[in-house]
């Protein structure tokens, strides 16, 4: 009988325990700790960035990124509609915003012709910034989600937002570790180059503390305002003053513990989830009608999740439940985010190749433990499909 072989599972096989026992000994388990602020310093030495906000979650990250960048109630934001959930709501409706959708491109992230159509054909730049022709709101934001681990097209997005006036916001969740090697933003890591970044450590991502985030910005003021936020914005903690509506939005100390292990282990992960993409591209890409999605070239990217695209001849569901049957665990990207919630009452375009793949793309497993036994299982189960 062979084993179950689920799609992405967390790995605890360094410290965590030992941090973890640490801190219960000195029963420093909520949002105060020294864990937290050295998890900071760690994510912040790691992404080059002079100061990293350890958050609850990642959609914590992205609610304070949108509230630091002054995303205003009633202004439009634009976001790819091929996404988490996670990357919408908290930048926009948490803030009043409302999404304006755009499709992806080839790489599964948004696609940066589309949003300069919208912004050159459906809009007008004044001199106080870019107004919807269609609704008359302000467009304040660009959010970029960095999809699967791979690196949207940067260089084109920070034009965009420089010559339209947006603030550029990454959604770097899924990104943690993915960088250019090459061309003029070589070095730069995903979610450091837009104006702020947000990452997250859910038990599914990279690497997980159970629950969390990170926020980083390349305006200091923002992140020193973000930390503030996060913490209740108490000005005083003895007097227990505050000069603003804040959140309970700080990572906890224990947390931190296994953020501090995992990022340990940060290098092996992105190497081990590379060598198994690789085993499976040279087995099944252009093999019967299968491509795996590529990686966008001049980057180093994690790998966190590996993209199957189908043939036509094969239905999605159809396949999930046939390697369900081998104990196999896949799915499905997400359902469109503009066809949910009540989103459809929003503008969207360009969204023929999110269609596409939503429809022909499904996860296989890439847990950072996957074996290379078991990536050769799930090549045969796919073969015989
Ligand atoms: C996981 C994820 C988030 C949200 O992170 P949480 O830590 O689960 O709140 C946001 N955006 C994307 C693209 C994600 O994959």
């Amino acid at each position: 009988m062979s084993n179950f072989i689920p799609l992405s599972v967390p790995n605890f096989c360094g410290n965590e325990k030992k941090y973890v026992d640490d801190a219960l000994d000195g029963a420093w388990v909520s949002t105060s700790g020294a864990k937290v602020d050295e998890m900071e310093a760690c994510v912040a030495q790691y992404l080059h960035m002079p100061r990293a906000v350890a958050c609850a979650s990642g959609s914590a990250a992205l609610h304070l990124s949108a509230l630091v960048a002054g995303v205003q109630r009633g202004d439009e934001v634009i976001v790819p509609s091929l996404t988490f959930i996670a990357s919408v709501n908290p930048t926009t409706r948490y803030v009043g915003a409302e999404p304006v959708f755009i499709g992806c491109d080839e790489s599964a992230c948004m696609d940066p012709d589309a949003v300069e159509d919208f912004c050159a054909n459906h809009c007008t730049l004044r001199a106080d910034g870019l107004y919807d022709n269609a609704t008359g709101a302000h467009v304040s934001a660009l959010v970029v989600v960095h999809v699967f681990g791979n690196m949207a097209d940067m260089p084109r997005f920070l034009d965009i937002a420089q010559k339209y006036r947006l603030v550029l916001i990454e959604d770097a969740a899924e990104a943690l570790g993915t960088k250019y090697t090459e061309g003029p933003l070589a070095g730069r890591f995903a979610g450091t180059m837009g104006d702020v970044g947000a990452y997250s450590y859910n038990g599914n991502k990279i690497i997980t503390t159970g629950t969390g985030g990170t926020l980083v910005s390349n305006h200091d003021d923002w992140a020193v305002h973000a930390k503030h936020l996060s913490t209740q914005a108490k000005t005083d903690v003895l007097q227990f003053t505050h000069d603003e509506p804040g959140y309970n939005y700080r990572m906890t100390n224990i947390d931190a513990c296994l953020g501090l292990a995992q990022m340990e282990l940060l290098e092996g992960f992105i190497a081990h989830k590379t060598a198994r993409y690789e085993q499976y591209r040279a087995a099944l890409d252009g093999v019967k009608g299968f491509r795996m999605l590529p990686f966008r070239e001049g980057t180093r990217s994690n790998h966190w999740f590996y993209s199957l695209l189908l043939p036509d001849r094969l239905e999605r569901d159809a396949v999930i439940a046939a390697l369900h049957e081998q104990k196999i665990q896949t799915r499905p990207v997400w359902s469109l985010i503009n066809e949910q919630c009540d989103y459809g009452r929003n503008q969207a375009f360009a969204l023929e190749t999110a269609r596409e793949y939503r429809r022909r793309i499904v996860n296989i497993p890439c847990s950072t433990n996957l074996t290379e036994q078991d990536c050769a299982r799930v090549i045969d189960a796919v073969l015989a499909l």
